[in-house]
Parts: C-alpha cells; sequence; structure tokens
C-alpha cells in the first residue's frame, strides 16, 4: 500500500470519483488539514515563577476583559502609560471599516519612547547595543538617544520639513536610522522606511507613491562583506522622484559618493550645528506616522498607513507580553528596520518599553556561519526573535556553528515571517534553545501593525508550528467560503471581527483599495489573506496563503501541510509546494525543495514522495518534486510561490518581481528543468 500507485485506467477512474466525490463534500471550501502534531511543551515551573504572566489562568482573566470590556481595557493601559498632552475624549470611534483609537487626544511617541524613561533610573540604561558588520560596536543609551534624536529632529526642522511631510529612509542596519525614525516622528514628519536592498526603482516608486520631501540615506553599508553603495542608487532614484527636495547622507562607509550641493547635506554637518532642543510636537492620536509597503510575497506590495497612539500602545504591550520583558533583558530581533518587524519589535515597542535592543548590521553568515551565536555570546543576549527562513538556513549549515558558542544566557526564543515547520521548530528549541526556552511562534502582518497571535510564553503550552492563542483584544474567526464558521480543525480563511489599536487605517491614498482587499470579501470582518484552523484545544495554525490553496481532486491542501512533511525529510532543507492545472484532479502537488544533504536523483524523489505519503496521506503526495538550490524568496525572506506556480505550469510570468531577492533564482530553477 506503500507504493506508488502506477498510472492506470483504474487510478484515473478513481481520481475522477474522488473529485466528484470531493466536490460534493467541500461545497463549503474548508481546507483539509491532513497534519498530525501532538507534540506540547509546557514552560517550566521556573519560567513560569519569574512571568508576568505567569498561567493560562492569568492569560485567559487578561482575554475576557480585553473582550468584554475593550474601551476600558484599552483605554486604562494607554492613560497610565502614554503621555497625554491633551486626554483623549474617546478610547475608539469605529465607523466599519475605519477606525480612530483615543480620538481628540495627543502624544507622541517620540516622546513615549524616550522623554518618558529620562525622568527614571533608565536614563542611563542602555537603549541600543549596536554591531556592524565589520566588528565596531556601540553602546547608546536612552539619554543619549534622546539627544541624538532631539538633534537629528532640529536638523529637519532647519531644512523646512514640516508636520504631515513624508521622508523616504533608505539606509543600513545602523543606530542613525533608528534616529531618523524617532525625530521624524518627534515632529510630525511622517516616515517610510525602505529596505536598503531595494533598487532605485523600488526607491523610485516608493517615493512618488507618497510625495516624498527628502530621502535619508547613507553613503554606503556593509553585507556580506561588500560595501553596498546606496547614495549611488539613491542618486538615480532621485532623477525619477520630482518631490524630493533635500537629501540627507550619513557617513558609515567613508567611500565618497558625489554629492550635489543643491540638494545633498551631510549628516554631521546638519547635526553639528542642530539645537538638541527640539521637544516633542504634540500630536492627534490618529496623526499619521508612517507609511510601509507589505513585503510582495502575493502581489505588488501594499503601502500600509500607521498612526500614532493605537499603534503605540499596541506594540508596546504586545512587546511586553509576548517577550516576557524583563527590565534585565539584552533583546535582540534579527530583521530589517525595513520591514514592519523592525518597526514594531526593534525600534517602537522595546524603546516604549524601556527595554535594551540589540541592532545587528550585516549578514549571518559573515565572517563566518556562526556570526549570530558569537553575537548572542558576546552580548549577553536574553531573548532572540528571527524568521523561519535563518533558521533553515542554520540547519543547513550545521550543528557546529552553534556548538562553539555559549548559549546559556538565552531564556526565550521568538519566530516570525513564515509558518515555522515542525522540525524546524524543534531544532530550534533544542538546539538553540538547549529545550529551556519557549519558543514564541508570532502570527502578524505589516496591516496588524503588531503580533496578533503567539503564545505568551509564561502562560501557554507551545505546540511546535502553532502560533496558539490570539492577543488580548483579538477576536479571529475562521470563514469557508461562504461565510460560514468552520468547524474545529477545518482550514478556512482567517478574519478578525473586532478592530484594535495596532490595525491599519488604510493603504496610503487610496481608500477604495483598502476596502477593496480587506473588507469587501467577508463584510464586517477584517480578511487577513491567510487560512487557519483551530484544533480541539483552541490553538491557531496557520495554513499559508488563500491564494495559495492547492485544490487536489476537491480536497483542498495547505501548502504549509506539504512543505513540512517534506522538511521532516533528514535530506530537505526547505521546501515549497504549489499547485499546478491538471486535467483529472484539478491541481497535482509539485515541490520544489533544497537539500541540506544527499544525492539530488529519482531514488531520493521516490523516498520522499514514500515519506509525505507516510507523514500526511496519499493525497499530498507531490506529482513532481523539483531539486533547485535555492528558492525565489522576497528581501524579508520569505518564499514567493506566486512566482514557482508559473513555473510549474510551463507558463511566462508576468508578475510583480519588485520585491524579489535574487534574479538570478528563478532563471535557474527554469534551467534546471530543460
Ligand atoms: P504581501 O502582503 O505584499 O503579499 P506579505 O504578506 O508577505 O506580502 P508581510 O506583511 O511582511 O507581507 O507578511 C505577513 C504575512 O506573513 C502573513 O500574512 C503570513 O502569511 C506570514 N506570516 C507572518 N508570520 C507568520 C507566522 N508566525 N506563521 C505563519 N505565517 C506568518
Ligand atoms: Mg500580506
Amino acid at each position: 500500500q506503500d507504493r506508488e500507485p502506477q498510472k492506470s485506467l483504474f487510478t484515473d477512474l478513481f481520481g475522477i470519483f474522488q473529485q466528484q466525490l470531493g466536490r460534493l463534500a467541500m461545497s463549503g471550501g474548508q481546507i483539509d488539514s491532513v497534519m498530525q502534531e501532538d507534540r506540547q511543551f509546557p514552560p517550566s515551573a521556573e519560567f513560569q515563577a519569574q512571568a508576568s504572566i505567569g498561567s493560562l489562568a492569568a492569560y485567559e482573566k487578561l482575554y475576557d476583559e480585553s473582550i468584554q470590556n475593550p474601551e476600558k481595557f484599552w483605554g486604562d493601559f494607554a492613560e497610565k502609560e502614554l503621555h497625554w498632552f491633551k486626554p483623549y475624549d474617546k478610547v475608539l470611534d469605529w465607523q466599519p471599516p475605519f477606525a480612530q483609537w483615543f480620538v481628540g487626544g495627543q502624544t507622541n511617541i517620540s516622546y513615549n519612547c524616550l522623554d518618558k524613561h529620562l525622568t527614571t533610573w533608565r536614563k542611563n540604561k542602555a537603549a541600543i547595543i549596536w554591531e556592524g558588520e565589520p566588528g565596531e560596536q556601540r553602546t547608546i543609551t536612552y539619554s543619549q538617544l534622546h539627544r541624538e534624536v532631539c538633534k537629528f529632529a532640529s536638523a529637519l526642522k532647519g531644512l523646512g520639513l514640516n508636520k504631515g511631510d513624508v521622508a523616504t529612509i533608505y539606509m543600513p542596519m545602523v543606530p542613525e536610522l533608528a534616529i531618523a525614525m524617532l525625530a521624524c516622528a518627534r515632529i510630525g514628519v511622517v516616515h517610510s522606511v525602505v529596505f536598503g536592498g531595494f533598487s532605485a526603482e523600488a526607491i523610485a516608486d516608493r517615493n512618488n507613491d507618497a510625495k516624498a520631501k527628502v530621502v535619508i540615506t547613507a553613503d554606503g553599508g556593509w553585507r556580506r562583506g561588500k560595501l553596498l553603495p546606496l547614495k549611488e542608487t539613491v542618486d538615480v532614484a532621485l532623477d525619477k522622484s520630482p518631490t524630493v527636495e533635500h537629501c540627507v547622507v550619513l557617513k558609515r562607509a567613508g567611500n565618497n559618493p558625489p554629492m550635489k550641493s543643491w540638494r545633498d547635506r551631510w549628516w554631521h554637518d546638519l547635526v553639528e550645528t542642530a539645537s538638541a532642543d527640539c521637544p516633542a510636537e504634540p500630536l492627534d492620536s490618529e496623526h499619521p506616522l508612517f507609511i510601509l509597503y507589505t513585503s510582495g510575497s502575493t502581489g505588488k506590495p501594499k503601502g500600509i498607513r500607521h498612526t500614532t497612539a493605537g499603534y503605540n500602545l499596541y506594540v508596546k504591550k504586545t512587546f511586553e507580553w509576548v517577550f516576557d520583558h524583563r527590565d534585565e533583558d539584552v533583546y535582540w530581533c534579527t530583521a530589517d528596520c525595513g520591514w514592519v518587524t523592525g518597526h514594531s519589535y526593534i525600534v517602537y515597542g522595546p524603546l516604549a518599553a524601556g527595554a535594551t535592543t540589540v541592532m545587528y548590521e550585516g549578514a549571518p553568515n559573515w565572517p563566518q556561519e556562526d556570526r549570530f551565536w558569537d553575537i548572542i555570546e558576546r552580548h549577553r543576549v536574553t531573548i532572540l526573535y528571527t524568521a523561519p527562513t535563518a533558521i533553515r538556513a542554520f540547519i543547513k549549515w550545521g550543528d557546529h556553528h552553534v556548538d562553539k558558542h555559549d548559549l546559556s544566557s538565552l531564556r526565550l526564543l521568538g519566530s516570525v515571517g513564515e509558518g515555522i515547520n515542525p522540525e524546524a521548530w524543534m531544532w530550534y528549541y533544542n538546539k538553540i534553545g538547549g529545550g529551556r526556552c519557549p519558543i514564541v511562534d508570532t502570527w502578524w502582518q505589516t496591516e496588524t501593525g503588531g503580533i496578533m497571535m503567539s503564545p505568551l510564553p509564561g502562560a501557554i503550552a507551545t505546540k511546535p508550528g502553532s502560533c496558539t492563542k490570539p492577543m488580548p483584544g483579538i477576536v479571529p474567526a475562521i470563514l469557508d467560503e461562504n461565510l460560514h464558521e468552520v468547524g474545529k480543525n477545518q482550514g478556512g480563511m482567517l478574519c478578525i471581527s473586532q478592530p484594535w489599536p495596532g490595525m491599519l487605517r488604510g493603504l496610503w491614498g487610496d481608500d477604495d483599495r483598502y476596502v477593496q482587499q480587506y473588507w469587501t470579501k467577508v463584510p464586517g470582518k477584517y480578511l487577513t489573506g491567510d487560512n487557519s484552523r483551530q484544533d480541539s484545544d483552541g490553538y491557531y495554525w496557520i495554513m499559508g496563503r488563500i491564494d495559495d490553496v492547492i485544490n487536489v481532486s476537491g480536497h483542498r491542501l495547505s501548502t504549509i501541510e506539504v512543505e513540512s512533511a517534506l522538511v521532516s525529510h533528514p535530506n530537505v532543507a526547505e521546501a515549497a509546494a504549489v499547485g499546478r492545472p491538471d486535467e483529472l484532479k484539478g491541481q497535482s502537488v509539485v515541490v520544489f525543495v533544497t537539500l541540506k544533504s544527499g544525492e539530488a536523483n529519482d531514488a531520493l524523489k521516490q523516498a520522499m514522495k514514500q515519506h509525505v505519503r507516510k507523514e500526511i496521506g496519499a493525497l499530498a503526495v507531490p506529482d513532481d518534486i523539483r531539486f533547485t538550490n535555492s528558492l525565489p524568496k522576497t528581501r524579508s525572506g520569505k518564499i514567493m510561490r506566486r512566482l514557482l506556480r508559473d513555473i510549474a505550469a510551463g507558463k511566462e510570468s508576468v508578475q510583480d518581481t519588485s520585491t524579489l531577492e535574487d534574479y538570478t533564482v528563478l532563471a535557474k530553477i527554469r534551467g534546471d528543468e530543460e
């Protein structure tokens, strides 16, 4: 029974039969879950005893309060934990799908991240510990950071920037990137951070979309030992960015880019004469804080608009809850500030909470594949927050890089960006966490501003591959295609039923698209674009993107489940599953895999098919397995299945590839086939 069925009249007929049966059974369009994952990891008694939310009952109490009276719940925190120049009149004004939080109030996130700490002992606490790729180190206290931010904010004012103007920030991961963000926020300038690896084209698009008035950049930055000439790239972009009047350039790499005297100014010249006295501007709660473009995994990136007070409160509270933050922590999020993770959990959340946040400029494999473990050992990092794509790379690079280092300072691990395959989760838990650190698998989006679902590590037992439970205030719903709520263990579209303080307020300059994209298919609920199921313990499992569902003989399969089955094969490093049109079955499963060991040959393909059959059943067995050296990913490290779908179908692609990390990957995968 374990053998691959031969193509025969029987299997053909059987396929048709299954397809018809499937159509009948699946008329609601739920997703079939085929994955079996029963392992559970409760927090240790020691971890629980020290945690601020240290029991399931404590989480449930908090959650219940947040649902019974959301306005009181968020209002109490806002009053106590944010500074108000002017008190708000109303916690929430909800005119679906437009929400306003803390209406009528005035605050400032730069004030809440900096000034608020200066009257406490945290004044001289390390706010940022930075390490450059070549090895430089800087520690910046809250008091120092405040001064730097004030000076740069004064400098921006000196250039004529006003409240409501837009600044594009295109910088390497250096402290001045955070300083630039906080300086903009301080004077009400809206920032739009563009990842420092994007092309001139992408910068120009974003400049024009937002009508940016200034671009803040650096001469260069370091990545894998190479100098990235950022200013040169900006110069090309500025030829096509008519709204940009100024360009501010930080000297980081010393590579002397050409400077145009009528437009370009050195950062150090500007701050030299700028006043350190720059009080935070009182800003309306709903004043726009930033624009940020999504990763472009499922299509052209969307320019998400976030505002001041609600976002501030939401990232502060979720940071404290999810990372169980304590003042003695050294917290390191390895994301780039070009993504929402960097905005919310390198800069705004940690600083609002008075944490010490580590920033690293470069690549994880420079000069060696152990750079992360070296950083953790030397800085005594206690909390590590990274992405599945990095974890899969570490596994591929080998345990010996980890074994060289003392990781005993770690007490908590986090994951974000994609679903984490259970076997990668187990490696992270055992190898990096030494079996003692809980893993918080955090599900959220650029749109949601902050974490939406995650274990609270002292309260909720974890399961590999599950983001477990919603944050306080978050009300998920899972619906089938007919908009009915599905039952336990059935997958469907993940929606959010109630507004929350960190939610996007719209797409930049395009309310229609905002309504269309998120609020139309399912009236009255926020449509996330992801599928999910809830298990019998009430845990949530993200099942991949709605667009990526694979429909085999009427059974709708989740990409992540098929991929996780492959990743649990000892030779597989990474897998991407897509559907290919199939006359008989509707779609068949095609997987692209990268290997960590073994020979890429037919015997291995057969072994993998057997493995999938054993793990999740015959239905999910790929028709086609293709070996490749790398998968197409976004710049933020997410697998771009939509591009693989075209390749699997043998189609020329006409899709948006502006956020693709490596253009040669597609050509190589196509080439492999010939
Ligand atoms: P685009 O919206 O342009 O297609 P994107 O959705 O990848 O790009 P982001 O906002 O950066 O842009 O990513 C959010 C998405 O990442 C989520 O919708 C989800 O699909 C995925 N994701 C993030 N964290 C997790 C997680 N912990 N588990 C599963 N999926 C996750
Ligand atoms: Mg998205």
